[in-house]
C-alpha cells in the first residue's frame, strides 16, 4: 500500500500533535505535582510551627535557667564549680516537671556558655509562665549556710509566691531559710539580669553555699529531693497563678 505525500505528511502531523499533547499534558501532571508538594510542605512547616512556639503544651511552659556555663564556673569552692551543681539540679527539675505535664526548656542542657541577658529573652520567645533561674551561692568566709531566693526589685506578688514556694520547698529538705528577697545585693531598687529581663514571673534560686561543706552534702545527697521539690514548688504556684478558676 502507497501513501501519497500529502498522506504522509497528515499522519505525520498527527504524530506531532499527539506528541505535543502529550508533553502538555506531562507538563500539566508535573506543575500539580509540584504543587502538592509545595502544599505538603508547607502544611508541614505550619503544623511544625504551630507545635514549636504554641504557648501551651499540656499545663503551660517552664523555664529553667541553670545558672552559669562554659567559660563562666560561677562560684568555685571545696573543690567544685557552681556551673555544674545548677545544671545537675535543673535537669531533675525539668524531668520532674515534664512528668507533672509541663513543657521545660532550658537556657542550656549542658557545658555551654549563654550569655546572661539573652536567658531573660530566651523564656520571653518561649512563652514561659514562669522563669526560675537556680543558681549557688559562695561566701568566702565560709560561714554563709542556707537557701536564699532574689525576685524582681517591684517585689511583684507572683513572682513572691514562687520564692516563697520555692524557698519553703528547700527549707523541709533541711536547709537553712534565707528569705525571698526582692532587687540585688547591693541595690534593692535594682534587679538581676534572669529577673529584669523576662516578662513573666520569676525568681533566682541560690540552692545552698558552694563554700559551706554541709550545704553541699545536702545537695548532692539529696540531689533528686531538691529537685522535685523545686518542682512541686512551680506546679503549687502554677497551679494557683494560672489554674484557679475565676
Ligand atoms: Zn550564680
Amino acid at each position: 500500500m502507497y501513501l501519497t505525500d500529502d498522506e504522509i505528511i497528515a499522519i505525520l502531523l498527527k504524530e506531532k500533535k499527539r506528541k505535543r499533547r502529550r508533553r502538555r499534558v506531562l507538563r500539566r501532571l508535573t506543575c500539580l505535582a509540584v504543587f502538592i508538594l509545595i502544599l505538603i510542605l508547607g502544611i508541614g512547616l505550619f503544623i511544625n510551627r504551630g507545635v514549636l512556639d504554641t504557648p501551651f503544651n499540656g499545663r503551660g511552659v517552664i523555664f529553667i535557667d541553670p545558672g552559669h556555663g562554659g567559660v563562666d564556673g560561677g562560684s568555685t569552692a571545696l573543690g567544685r564549680k557552681e556551673k555544674d551543681d545548677t545544671l545537675a539540679l535543673s535537669l531533675v527539675v525539668k524531668e520532674e516537671l515534664e512528668e507533672m505535664g509541663f513543657k521545660v526548656y532550658m537556657s542550656r542542657t549542658d557545658d555551654s556558655d549563654v550569655d546572661r541577658a539573652e536567658r531573660g529573652k530566651m523564656a520571653n520567645n518561649k512563652h514561659a509562665k514562669l522563669m526560675i533561674s537556680i543558681h549557688r551561692n559562695q561566701d568566702d568566709k565560709s560561714e554563709g549556710e542556707g537557701v536564699e531566693i532574689w525576685i524582681p526589685s517591684d517585689n511583684n506578688k507572683e513572682s513572691r509566691l514562687l520564692g516563697e514556694n520555692i524557698i519553703a520547698e528547700l527549707e523541709k529538705q533541711g536547709f537553712y531559710n534565707r528569705g525571698v528577697r526582692s532587687g540585688t545585693l547591693v541595690n534593692s531598687k535594682d534587679d538581676y539580669y534572669e529577673n529584669s529581663v523576662p516578662t513573666m514571673p520569676s525568681c533566682i534560686v541560690e540552692t545552698g553555699f558552694v563554700s559551706k561543706a554541709s550545704d553541699n552534702k545536702l545537695f548532692d545527697s539529696k540531689l533528686k529531693e531538691n529537685g522535685k521539690a523545686i518542682a512541686k514548688a512551680i506546679e503549687k504556684t502554677f497551679a494557683s497563678l494560672y489554674e484557679t478558676e475565676e
